[in-house]
């Protein structure tokens, strides 16, 4: 059994994008650019955002935290993204989700420039990835991709079951991994909350991707010997022995999946760290078509 170390994978590529910094940098140009816009100060959205952050220090990015009270009016936060959108000295950015009831998610992510739109949630950057166009790829499907490359798990002719059909996880992946290259080229079949007799379909699957949200959903008994599983799933699971009061869990039973699989992701240290690899990845795409 391989464990597909999303860990070791995404400081692998942020060396390699440190790198190509230096290089960028030695060649007179200023490092690329990320902002993160935060509305509020939601716990998992807070860590999200502050690693993302370090991650832009150490690969030797430019990095710029915009956190706005809650009250934030959507009036203010869209004067903001057209501020974002004309600053020359900025290669992309992220507003980070979910944002306050109050405001509109659509109609903020359809004022992202999406030349800047790191996050690939514009609909011109979803729509361009759909048609095989340059488009920047959301970084966890993108991450999702790139860990099945490196390891060099195959995925042509076989049927990958993908269960949630979310616009950042689901339905992308299940778009790219039935397109024709690396990683891709499976037939591909996308459950969901109303999909019935799910585990026909995970029993007879060589690669499930987990991304609904269920701790330990995934469990031995549905699911064949030797399949590939990429655990998306993140949920904090109370636990009062644990000084943070929770512990994280993965859509899968891991331990017994494990114990049949070929190739797994933990969680955490699977998908996590990739996706966040894959924004800085992302962000030195941008900048480089920008220059
Ligand atoms: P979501 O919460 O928007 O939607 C969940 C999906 O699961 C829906 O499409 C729904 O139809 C499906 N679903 C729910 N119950 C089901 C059931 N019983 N059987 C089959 N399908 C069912 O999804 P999301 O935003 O993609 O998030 C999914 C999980 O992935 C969450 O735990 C989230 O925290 C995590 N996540 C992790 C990363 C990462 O970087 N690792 C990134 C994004 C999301």
């Amino acid at each position: 059994m391989i464990v597909l170390d999303g860990k070791k994978t995404a400081q692998d590529l942020k060396e390699e994008i440190k790198i190509t910094v230096s290089e960028i940098r030695k060649d007179g140009q200023r490092s690329p650019h990320l902002a993160a816009i935060l509305v509020g100060n939601d716990g998992a959205s807070l860590t999200y955002v502050g690693s993302k952050v370090r991650s832009c220090k150490y690969v030797g990015f430019n990095s710029t935290l915009i956190h706005l009270d809650e009250s934030t009016s959507e009036e203010i936060l869209l004067k903001k993204i057209i501020e974002l959108n004309h600053d020359d000295e900025l290669d992309g950015y992220i507003v980070q989700l979910p944002l306050p009831n109050h405001i509109n998610e659509e109609k903020i992510l359809l004022a992202i420039d999406p030349k800047k739109d790191v996050d690939g949630f514009h609909p011109s950057n979803f729509g361009r990835m759909a048609l095989e166009m340059d488009a920047f790829i959301p970084a966890t499907p993108f991450g999702i991709m790139e860990l099945l490359e490196r390891y060099q798990i195959e995925t042509t002719g076989k049927h990958c079951v993908v269960i949630g059909r979310s616009h950042i996880v689901g339905r992308p992946i299940s778009i790219l991994m039935s397109q024709k290259g690396q990683a891709g080229n499976a037939t591909v079949t996308v459950a969901h909350s109303r999909t019935q007799d799910l585990v026909s379909l995970t029993k007879n699957a060589d690669i499930i991707v987990m991304a609904l949200g269920i701790p330990e959903y995934l469990r031995a008994d549905m699911i064949k010997k030797g399949v590939t599983v990429i655990d998306v799933g993140i949920t904090r699971v109370a636990d009062e022995n644990h000084p943070k009061g929770y512990i994280i869990k993965g859509d899968v039973a891991y331990d017994e999946v494990a114990a049949k699989a070929a190739a797994i992701t933990p969680v955490p240290g699977g998908v996590g760290p990739m996706t966040i690899a894959m924004l800085l990845k992302n962000t030195l795409i941008a900048f480089q078509r920008k220059n």
